[in-house]
This record gives structure tokens, sequence and C-alpha cells, in this order.
């Protein structure tokens, strides 16, 4: 089914609202775009100018040359007043709620989203989308890496990376396939309901290939309750294309496709996954995740869309096999004296330093760092992992509550941790950030947390411990 798009009211002049810059400007790619269409564009943010400064500095030419205008630290019914044309930032929760979006609508303005204009600009592509709960940038990554080695020209984009919308006004070519992420709420605003309330379209987009990783409650802030979230993730099945399914989670799936319908909405049996190669990432979800893009690259070099090109599957399994992992999720950043030192930043629930944990096969070697901001949420999940661990060491807010008995154990930062970890460790061991919590109280994000372990760890001396010794 192809996408009904609503022609666009002429930009040239016009104004066009932006609701959300984003810390690091996030709707930068779409505030270039209507800029690029002559119009002016007004973006308002409620977060301060200070917390945006980031933002606004990459937009400072066209602040400059006075095409777009930021308001920040406010938003009211004047932002929309007027425009042609609203785009909100994908992480304004449920839109459908929000006043001067549903005010903008009701005055005639066109009410939309950065990947919403970015699939109209690139109609007619084939595409293959994967969304999930978890594994989504990682198998997305999987399958844009694995295509490219095997001969198909393809861009990846949606919920990582930059804009699409820039790189198809940067670029005179276009790709054989897209390879989007595509969370929840992007998923939203590309369904029919969505599509026809803002006037972008009269039918919903769906990609040609859709890939679900797995499925578990979550986002319900954004989306209002756990079947809206559901009902928008389906929106990744094609009508008539292939459907792909982790064999993870099937239990799960089949519970939560309650919230949608009584009719089960993926249509594809989920355990006709190839087996992956041996891989660089460590840890059986990772297993899952490449399996699940070995499907889907074998899904789009079998479409209709490939036919005629010559492609190679055998090239794609190798360039799996070698895919190091995306900064920040398992990543491996180094290795001081024998100890391998891997950096899990991305992990900001307990469930997540659990899955790490148990990605390396002797937790007995394993030396975690764990702690950070302070959520509210139940930290107890942690805390059982020290026991079977080599040691736990427990930094930020929740780091009182998560450190062990042991006076070492209670790091407080990041650097006292890897410092102490180090001393500590022997060669064989494995140095592990995961720390199951937010980053915000020591960091700006958790990248920021993830580089400064990474640079702890590479300005660290070796210690001189032998890989027999048993850890003390
Ligand atoms: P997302 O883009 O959905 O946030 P990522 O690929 O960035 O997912 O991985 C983030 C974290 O999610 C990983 O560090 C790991 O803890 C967990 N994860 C990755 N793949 C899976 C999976 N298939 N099942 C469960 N958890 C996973």
């Amino acid at each position: 089914m192809t996408t009904r798009w609503a022609p666009l009211p002429p930009l040239r002049g016009a104004r066009a609202a932006v609701l959300g810059l984003g810390k690091f400007g996030g709707s930068a790619g779409a505030i270039r775009w209507l800029a690029a269409q002559g119009a002016h564009v007004v973006v308002s943010d409620k977060a301060s100018a200070t917390k945006l400064a980031p933002g606004i500095e990459a937009l400072a030419d066209l602040i400059g040359s006075g095409q777009v205008e930021v308001r920040a630290g406010q938003q009211d019914l004047g932002d929309v007043d007027g425009a042609a044309i609203v785009v909100a930032s994908a992480a304004v929760p449920m839109p459908w709620q929000n006043h001067l979006l549903d005010a903008a609508r009701r005055a005639g303005s066109i009410v939309t989203t950065e990947i919403t204009l970015a699939l109209r600009e690139l109609d007619g592509i084939p595409s293959l989308a994967v969304t999930g709960s978890a594994g989504k940038s990682t198998t997305t990554s999987l399958i844009h890496h694995g295509l490219q080695a095997a001969g198909v020209a393809t861009w990846i984009g949606g919920n990582i990376g930059g804009s699409l919308l820039d790189l198809a006004r940067a670029s005179t070519t276009r790709p054989d396939w897209l390879v989007l992420e595509l969370s929840s709420a992007q998923l939203w605003w590309l369904g029919a309901e969505a599509m026809a309330w803002g006037g972008m379209g009269s039918s919903a987009w769906s990609p040609s290939i859709g890939v679900l990783t797995n499925v578990a409650p979550n986002h319900v802030d954004w989306h209002g309750s756990i079947r809206h979230y559901v009902a928008s993730k389906a929106g990744i099945v094609p009508p008539h294309g292939p459907a792909l399914l982790s064999t993870q989670d099937q239990a799960l799936t089949a519970v939560l496709r309650r919230h949608v319908d009584d009719a089960p909405w993926w249509p594809v049996d989920p355990t006709r996954l190839p087996e992956p190669p041996p891989l660089c990432l460590p840890g059986t979800h990772n297993q899952r995740n490449a399996a699940l893009a070995l499907a889907a690259i074998e899904a789009v070099l079998a479409h209709p869309a490939s036919r005629g090109a010559t492609h190679s599957m055998a090239k794609a399994t190798e360039a799996i096999s070698q895919f190091r992992g995306l900064p920040h999720r398992l990543e491996l950043v180094g290795e001081v004296g024998g100890v391998r030192c891997y950096n899990d930043s991305k992990s900001t629930t307990p469930g997540s330093a659990r899955l790490a944990v148990a990605s390396f096969v002797d937790p007995g070697r394993i030396h975690l760092i764990v702690g950070g901001y302070d959520k509210g949420v139940d930290l107890g999940s942690i805390r059982e992992l020290a026991p079977q661990l080599a040691g736990l060491y427990a930094i930020g807010q929740t780091g009182p509550t998560l450190a062990m008995s042991e006076p070492w154990s209670h790091c407080g930062t990041l650097s006292v941790a890897v410092e102490r970890s180090l001393d500590r460790a022997h060669a064989g061991d494995i140095l592990l950030l995961s720390p199951g919590c937010a980053s915000w109280d020591q960091f700006s994000d958790f990248e920021a947390r993830g580089e400064a372990f990474a640079s702890l760890c590479r300005s660290s001396r070796p210690r001189m411990h032998r890989a027999d010794t048993i850890p003390s």
C-alpha cells in the first residue's frame, strides 16, 4: 500500500512553527528543511536558552540570517498562530492532547513531525523499518552494515543518526533502500490516525519490510496506555510485505497483542530465524539481534525491489560477524593490563545491567560499575548481582543504596570507581560500566558518561596482576 500524501501548502514566505528544539538540536533537520523551502521558522521550547545552547548554536547561521527565530523558556498559542505548518518534536507526549497542536490543526495548519516529512520527501524508495522496546539501534545498524557489505546502497535514519531530511537535501543521488529505526512515537505519527488528524495524508505509511525486536511495556507517559504503545508499534507491519519477529518474547508479545485487538497483529511465524555467525558482540541478546538482522537482509535481497541486482549474502554475514557494536552499548573501549574494558553506559535500567552481566561467560571475572541518577525505581535486582561478581563499584546518587558492605565498593565518582576496580582486577578480568541508572546526577547524558569512562580507561596505567591470580 502506498501512502496517500496530502499536498503541502506553499512554504515560500509562509510561517512555520517547530515545537521543541531539543538540547542538541534534535529538530534541526526539520528546521533546516523548512528554511530551505523559504519558510520563516519560529522554534519554541519550554527549556531555557542556557539548556538549549548547543542546539541554538548549531542553527547560528539561520538565526543570523533572520530565517529562524528561537523562543526559549516559553511555549504559547502565539508560537503556532498563523503557521502554515507545525512540526512537533517526536518527544512531545500525547500530541493528540497537546493544546497547541490541536489549536493549530483546527486553524487549518498541517501538523506533523520530522520523520513524516522525511519519508514524504523520500517517497518511492523501498524501506525496511525496525522497532521494538530494546535492540532497535543495534539491529538497525547490523542490517545497514550487512546490506552495504552485500552491495545494497542504503541510508540509515529515523530514530538513529542525523536527519534524513539533511541527507536528502545534501545528496543528488538516492539509495536503493532506506533502513529505518522507528520509535513507537514516530510510528504513531506515521499511522493513519495521525496522518489524517494532522493533515499530512489520508492513509498510513508502512515500510516494505517490518522488523520487531521485542515488546515490553514502556513509554506509557508518551502514549497514555500500554495498549496505545503496542498499537503504535503494530504500525511496523506492512499490509502485504514480510514482517519479521525475534523468537524472543513470543509469550509477552502474545499477551500484549491482546491490548490491541482480538486478532493477532503479527502475521509471521517467529521461529524461522537463521543461526547467527560467531560475533564480536557479546551476549545472547546480540545473537538474537544478529539472527534477526540476517533474516531481514535475506528478506531485502529476496524482495521484488532488489530484483536484478547482484548481492552477496556471504559478505553480509561476514560484515555482521565483524561488527564491533555501537558506542555505549557493550562497546569494547580498550584493555588495561589484560583487563578488557566495556562501556555499556546506555544501560539505564536494572534489567539492562543484568543483561550486560549475563553477556559474559564468567560473572566471577566481572568488575561492575553501577549507579547514577535516582529515578525511584527498585534497584534490588542490581544488588542481587553483587555476590557472584569480582566486584561491584557504586557511584552517583544511587551509589549508597547499591554499594556492597566493603568500603572499596562505595566509590562516589566514576574516576574513583575506575581507579579502584583496575587496582583490584587481574589480567583476564572484565571491567564493565553498565550503570543500570540514568546519568543526569553526574553527567549531561549517557554519552558523556560513556566517553568519560573510555577516557579514564585509556589514561589508566596497566596494573601488574597475573591472569591466574584469584581476585581478592
Ligand atoms: P534501543 O535502540 O531499542 O534502545 P539498543 O540497540 O540501543 O536498543 O540497545 C540498548 C540496550 O538494550 C543494550 O545495551 C542492551 O542492554 C539491551 N538490548 C539490546 N538488544 C536487546 C534484545 N534483543 N533484547 C533485550 N534487550 C536488548
